[in-house]
């Protein structure tokens, strides 16, 4: 990192996931529209009090339990996530013992190359993305829609994260369960997935992999119990709950606490 910033700074771990994506960007990582794409979270972040709150911890219980149960469960991970969590993603394979698969909207041969390196340079070993057979999402057309025949492409349930709202429906209409980590809860990816996990990537990931050590060894029957009563509307509409009251308090108040 070129710019150190001050421990006592009030925005560091903000700072700090800036800085991470501003390097990933210049290693050809991250492409100029995942800057904007992170800026647009910091915003909802800033409404949600830049902490995990119940609702996260709830979808969060809810990936655990379809890792630890569904036949192929995958991690998809892009040039944004890779770039600001590639610690967390390394644990949350080590304990789901899932495969990571690179998926990127702005496709290039040599960025999935690049950001494979940079997963496995954090430790994450069984990673597909350049050298799997490929096929494609039905109803994408350009690179984008390209997927490995062995890893998303026969998941029955896919993690991903920081995503494109056509591509979350189009894998949704593919018959997979789909658990998104997104911080708008607006997004079309928010609202098409099966599990939204309204939070930020890396907090988001620990609050998963703390949830998996948790169940890892609950009955198969009440994971299923887990996955059967809940509900993502539930779960969105207390996060724009969330919103909602943070903003009442700041409206009459004239603060943002
Ligand atoms: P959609 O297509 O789903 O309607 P969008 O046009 O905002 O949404 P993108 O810009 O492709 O889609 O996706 C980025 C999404 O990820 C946004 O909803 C943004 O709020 C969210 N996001 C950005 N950074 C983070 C982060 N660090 N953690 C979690 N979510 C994030």
């Amino acid at each position: 990192m070129e710019f150190e910033i001050p421990r006592s700074h009030p925005r560091y771990h903000s700072l700090v996931l800036r800085e991470r994506l501003v390097e990933a960007f210049k290693n050809g990582i991250v492409v100029s529209q995942g800057l904007i794409a992170h800026g647009r979270g910091e915003c909802f972040d800033y409404l949600l009090g830049e902490k995990s709150h119940e609702f996260a911890v709830e979808a969060a219980r809810v990936t655990a339990a379809w890792f630890l149960t569904a036949r192929h469960p995958i991690i998809s991970v892009n040039g944004n996530y890779a770039a600001l969590a590639a610690e967390e993603i390394r644990k949350l394979q080590e304990v789901t013992g899932a495969p990571v698969e690179v998926n990127i909207f702005y496709r290039t041969e040599e960025r999935v190359r690049l950001i494979e390196e940079h997963l496995r340079s954090h430790g994450v070993k069984h990673v597909l993305g350049s050298s799997c057979e490929k096929t494609r999402v039905p109803g994408l057309e350009s690179p984008r829609g390209i997927v490995c025949r062995d890893g998303i492409a026969s998941a029955d349930f896919v993690l991903l994260a920081i995503e494109d709202g056509d591509r979350t429906e189009a894998l949704v209409a593919w018959g997979k369960t789909v658990a998104a980590i997104d911080l708008n809860p607006f997004s079309r990816t928010a609202q098409k997935a099966s599990i939204t996990i309204v939070d930020e990537a890396v907090r988001a990931t620990r609050l998963i992999v703390r949830e998996v050590e948790k169940l890892k060894d609950v009955e198969k029957s009440e994971l299923k119990a887990i996955i059967e009563t809940y509900d993502n509307r539930k779960v969105l509409a207390k996060a724009f709950k969330a919103i909602m009251e943070k903003l009442g308090e700041a409206a009459s108040k004239g603060v943002l606490l």
